[in-house]
């Protein structure tokens, strides 16, 4: 995939080594020529350029990381699109993220041991995050994504944030946020909304940075499982534990900042990122927090109120794990009807599990078809482009036609393809690329014209056309053996593979019938016809003078460079006085013997041309006549 990456990317950022692989992306290290200094870039894995839902994730990855700016977020400083040939010669546009790169390592492999790390790094990591969060979410834009992998530390300590991957502005959010991005989200931090598909709000972001500062003073994620319906399911309806349990030295203050803000109800969570950073350094300076004590959270969660409210409820004192305990212990004596409420609470959660799994299940097979910002790809096969744009239209896409592409099956100017392909979910307003057939593909039955046989099967060949036998023909004009014709004629637009028959220049030719053409004439044809002659006079009464009385071989077919012998008419000497007299007393009057000759010559021609013509016919119907 990496050396399928131009070299250049928008013509001025150097690419050089990998340093770091994601889910939907690959990271290079680069050089910016213009600005003179080293840059990160992420390239959208070229299999998933392809696809339109990748690419307007990564579109709007781009343009919500570049409207942000602060010292613990990650810099965008360019995003792009180059377009990029694939194995198959098409062009995809792959686009590519130019970003500040920073040195260092991400958080993921600093807890890659399982070793939980000092409570004073950890607490100055969740700090940076949030305060990069409370930017962001001043600015509108939730990251949705905050986990290990996504925080990188620089040498000298700073905390940055990157890959407000999912982020998008919470304006829009509210409108447009489904259950994909429930998938997309790395289920090991998802919050329970995001579990179950719910609108997505800062507050999510707290529930993330709760799970990261739990994995960093404990070495281990709040929840864990054999699979990602396993871990959002706790996520969803598990108390966690607390930090202590797990790493006997954080003290009880942190406990509670971790639980407040793993709280299942984002309404239990802090109010923004900034009550939760004051409420870290708190802790960590072992002054008071505003968070309950942690046991609230599990009591809270035994309480059928606190469950049965969910979110709702719980707005009436702010304080719901207390009131929720205190409902759970109203009814000390009467132990029947505790245990059976103990029974119903268990069906309900065993509900509500099933609800919050099903969701899941469901974000990730196919995705449900309320998502308001996604439409399929519909199917335009026997569409011509105007159909085609109309049908596009309607579903709320855009069209794009593509070059023409050949295809033996799909009538020449009717749908044949689309980027993405029909049936696919994409976001609405998503271009498609359309690509209409032009027809069976054709070759060029190529010019062999006087080319030797030889040489025409191999301009055959390299047209990708078959070599379908040879005729002989007759052009006197053409070296024997050379072709002189093609059948389908040269020039034309045929299938690839189709057989072409050659006319070969035979060595004979058909001799018309020369009698009583004018001698000049005569001669002239024999040699177009490649044939020699010579001539011998006669006397004769019935044939003009100068014209052909007889011809050494019949018309007919005769081998090229024979010799015909033409016998030409002379007058007979019956009248001698004729001439003489003739010849001296019209001296004066040239022009008019002239005028005559030419008479008779036009009309020797005459007569010549309908014998020529004659010829021409027996020659063309060759064997016809031949045999
Ligand atoms: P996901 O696709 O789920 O976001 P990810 O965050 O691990 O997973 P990427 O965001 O593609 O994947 O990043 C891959 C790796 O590239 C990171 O883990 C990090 O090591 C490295 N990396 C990313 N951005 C930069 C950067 N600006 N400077 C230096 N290294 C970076
Ligand atoms: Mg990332």
């Amino acid at each position: 995939m990496a050396d399928e990456i131009p070299r250049v990317l928008g013509g001025r950022y150097e690419v050089g080594e990998l340093i770091g692989r994601g889910g939907m992306a690959e990271v290079h290290i680069g050089y910016d020529s213009r600005l003179s200094r080293t840059v990160a870039i992420k390239v959208l894995r070229s299999d998933l350029a392809r696809d339109a839902t990748f690419q307007a994730r990564f579109r709007r990855e781009a343009q919500s990381s570049a409207a942000l700016n602060h010292p613990s977020i990650v810099a965008v400083y360019d995003t792009g699109e180059e377009a990029v040939a694939d194995p198959h010669g098409n062009k995809i546009a792959v686009p590519f993220i130019v970003m500040e790169y920073v040195e260092g390592h991400t958080v993921r492999d600093l807890l890659a041991g399982g070793d939980p790390v000092p409570i004073d790094e950890a607490a100055e990591i969740v700090v940076g995050v949030l305060s990069a969060l409370e930017y962001s979410h001043r600015e509108g834009i939730v990251h949705r994504d905050i986990k290990p992998g996504n925080i990188m530390l620089s040498p000298t300590g700073q905390v940055k944030v990157m890959d407000f991957g999912i982020a998008r502005a919470m304006a829009d959010s509210a409108a447009t946020m489904t259950q994909t991005h429930a998938v997309i989200g790395t289920a090991q931090y998802l919050s329970p909304e995001q579990a179950r598909g719910e609108v997505v709000d800062a507050r999510s972001d707290l529930y993330s940075t709760g799970c990261l500062l739990f994995e960093l003073l404990t070495g281990q994620p709040p929840f864990s499982g054999d699979s990602a319906v396993a871990v959002a399911y706790q996520h969803v309806r598990e108390t966690p534990r607390t930090p202590s349990m797990i790493t006997p030295d954080v003290p009880e203050v942190l406990d509670r900042v971790v639980l407040k803000s793993l709280a299942k109800d984002r309404d239990d969570r802090y109010t923004d990122a900034a009550h939760m950073r004051s409420d870290l350094l708190a802790a960590v300076r072992g002054g008071q927090v505003e968070a309950p004590a942690a046991a609230a959270w599990v009591a809270a969660a035994a309480a059928p109120t606190t469950v049965l409210s969910g979110g709702q409820g719980a707005t009436a004192t702010g304080t719901m794990p207390a009131s929720g305990a205190a409902a759970a212990a109203e009814a000390p004596a009467e132990e029947d009807r505790r245990s059976r409420w103990w029974i119903w609470l268990l069906a309900l959660l065993g509900l509500a599990a099933a609800a919050g799994i099903t969701y899941l299940v469901l974000n990730q097979t196919e995705e449900p078809p309320t998502e308001p910002a996604m439409v399929t790809v519909p199917d335009m096969t026997g569409m011509d482009q105007v159909d085609a744009r109309q049908e596009l239209d309607s579903a709320g896409l855009q069209a794009s036609i593509q070059d023409p592409r050949p295809s033996d099956e799909v009538e020449e100017g009717l749908f044949l393809s689309s980027d993405p392909p029909v049936g696919q979910r994409v976001e609405e307003g998503t271009t498609v690329q359309l690509v209409f057939s032009s027809g069976p593909e054709t070759v060029q039955v190529p010019d062999m014209i006087g080319m030797s046989q030889e040489q025409a099967r191999a301009a055959l060949d390299e047209a990708g056309l078959n070599f379908g036998g040879e005729e002989t023909g007759e052009a006197p004009d053409l070296e024997p053996g050379t072709v002189m014709a093609a059948s389908p004629p040269v020039g034309e637009a045929v299938e690839p593979g189709t057989d072409v028959t050659l006319t070969i220049v035979g060595e004979t030719v058909q001799l018309p019938d020369l009698t009583g053409m004018p001698e000049e004439e005569a001669l002239a044809q024999l040699e177009s016809l490649d044939l020699n002659s010579s001539t011998q006079e006669q006397e004769s009464g019935d044939f003009e003078p100068g014209t052909v009385l007889e011809q050494s071989h019949p018309p007919g077919i005769i081998e090229r460079g024979t010799t015909v012998t033409l016998t030409i008419a002379v007058a007979p000497p019956e009248d001698p006085t004729d001439e003489p007299t003739d010849e001296p007393t019209d001296e004066p009057t040239d022009e008019p013997t002239d005028t005559e000759t030419t008479d008779d010559g036009g009309g020797g021609n005459n007569g010549g041309g309908n014998n020529n013509g004659g010829g021409d016919n027996t020659g063309d119907g060759g064997g016809g006549g031949g045999g």
